[in-house]
């Protein structure tokens, strides 16, 4: 099929390549002209293992190629799929870019003979394909549903895991009012993708995606709130506490001799927050839908208090450690919001970088892909550095706390904290590090979890 993908940023970018891999001609459009040169020249415009090799190769078949004309790519398509952003304004979804998207592509559909299937792939609130995209297709076309389709199909993929996930999905959701959209965006997966197709209605699809994304985030601000409570009592681990609950065959099915990990299990765990660019954007987004729609959520504000607090405690405990923590030299060690990318869009390190100055710290920042993102947030000034080299950060460092789980922190041996730092003081935010062979190195230990 020809396909164009509307908005290539970490969505985008990743469904046009996959799609390209399994044979689909794309057309990816955005309004950023470096990013369109960049893929044209077989450059990932952004950082996503795994995407650069295969990019190079769907550009170079001709199977993808990138434009920043909508109305080229759409003429020459057969479903659009849009992945624009959908950020939050005043606490509330901006759908300004799925407005405009739609606009632009009904404007191509009033010039264009034959049926055109628009599929909206960006998180959106439950109601918005089945009125405001379609009205506003309707409006800029001159044509009625059914001359045009009309599909939702939310994403799953995670950053830094991104080409995998979509290459093997657990599950795909088309969401159709009408066969006719079902069908032809079942086209685009079916016999490509080994996984279930689940049809729903438009609404259902959009509101799949935010209950996945509510459901993990509680989870581990669930998580976080266990751990608080684990130190508040003293001498219990929430680590052994949640290893244990995970333990229940409800979580944990034996398959064969040996018992299986879910992945699930990962989201229940204790650290120092969740951030990207989904889970504190979409909730938000729901808590502020469930409002207008008259039924105020109270689980999810919770989970956004637990996760807002999570980092600061983490602080806290750090300040009554240190005696203050004006004119100390505080080490953080990752400031991207997930190992395996380079966003730090929301990341805990953000909130905990900001109050480190506010107390008159100086913050240097560690991160093997997130410092040029990071730059854009906090810059680099007289009390804030950043480098790629762990060893210059812990130089006559009072504290590091570990914010990010790069495997590459996690090899750091324990002797170089006690030679490198002034106090080898640790702080161990994911819970990923060895407390007895730093404590044997000479380090002092504190985790998240552990009091
Ligand atoms: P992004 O901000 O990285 O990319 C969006 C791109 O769309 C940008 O490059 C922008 O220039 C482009 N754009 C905006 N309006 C345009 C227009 N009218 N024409 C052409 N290009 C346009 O966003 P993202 O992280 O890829 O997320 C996209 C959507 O997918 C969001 O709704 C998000 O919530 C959802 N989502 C994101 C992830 C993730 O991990 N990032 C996962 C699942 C779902």
């Amino acid at each position: 099929m020809r396909i164009a993908v509307v908005g290539t940023g970490y969505v985008g970018l990743v469904t046009g390549a996959c799609l390209a891999a399994r044979g689909h001609r794309v057309t990816c459009v955005d309004r950023k002209t470096e990013i369109v040169a960049a893929i044209n020249q077989r450059q990932a415009p952004l950082y996503e293992p795994v995407l650069p090799g295969l990019l190079k190769e769907v550009v170079a078949s001709g199977r993808l190629t990138a434009t920043t004309s909508l109305r080229e790519a759409v003429l020459g398509s057969d479903v659009s799929i849009a992945a624009v952003g959908t950020p939050l304004k005043q606490g509330k979804i901006d759908l300004t870019f799925i407005e405009e998207t739609a606009a632009e592509i009904g404007a191509v559909l009033r010039e264009k003979d034959g049926y055109h299937l628009v599929c909206i792939k960006s998180t959106v609130v439950p109601g918005t394909t089945d009125t405001l995209v379609k009205d506003t297709l309707k409006a800029a076309s001159g044509k009625e549903p059914g001359e045009f389709g009309l599909a939702m199909n939310p994403e799953f993929l995670r950053e830094g895991r991104a080409v995998e996930d979509f290459l093997h999905p657990d599950r795909i959701v088309i969401g159709a009012d009408d066969d006719r959209s079902f069908a032809r965006m079942r086209k685009v997966y079916a016999g490509l993708f080994d996984a279930p197709i689940l049809r729903v209605n438009l609404r259902t699809a959009e509101m799949i995606k935010y209950a996945t994304n509510a459901l993990l985030a509680t989870l581990i601000s669930f998580s976080n709130e266990m751990a608080s409570l684990c130190e508040a009592a003293g001498g219990i681990d929430a680590l052994e506490v949640l290893e244990a609950v995970t333990r229940d065959k409800r979580f944990y099915p034996p398959e064969g001799r040996e018992p299986v990990k879910p992945e699930i299990t990962g989201y229940l765990q204790a650290g120092c927050g969740f951030g990207g660019s989904c889970f504190p954007k979409d909730v938000k987004a729901l808590i502020s839908f469930g409002r207008e729609k008259g039924h105020l959520p109270r689980l999810l504000p919770s989970t956004l208090r637990v996760n807002r607090e999570q980092p600061l405690r983490l602080l806290g405990r750090l300040e009554r450690e240190l005696g203050t923590l004006a004119g100390r030299k505080i080490a953080i060690l990752g400031l991207t919001f997930k190992p395996g990318t380079d966003d730090v869009r929301e990341s805990p390190g953000i909130a905990i970088i900001r109050q480190l100055l506010q107390k008159g710290a100086r913050v240097c920042g560690v991160d093997p892909c997130g410092i040029k993102n990071m730059q854009k947030v906090i810059p680099e000034a007289g009390n804030v550095h950043y480098t790629r080299d762990p060893q210059l950060a812990l130089e006559e460092a009072d504290a590091a706390i570990l914010v990010t789980a790069w495997p590459g922190f996690l090899e750091i041996p324990p002797e170089d904290y006690a030679r490198a730092m002034r106090n080898p003081l640790v702080v161990d935010g994911r819970r990923v590090l060895d407390k007895e062979s730093l404590e044997k190195a000479g380090c002092r230990y504190l985790g998240v979890g552990l009091a």
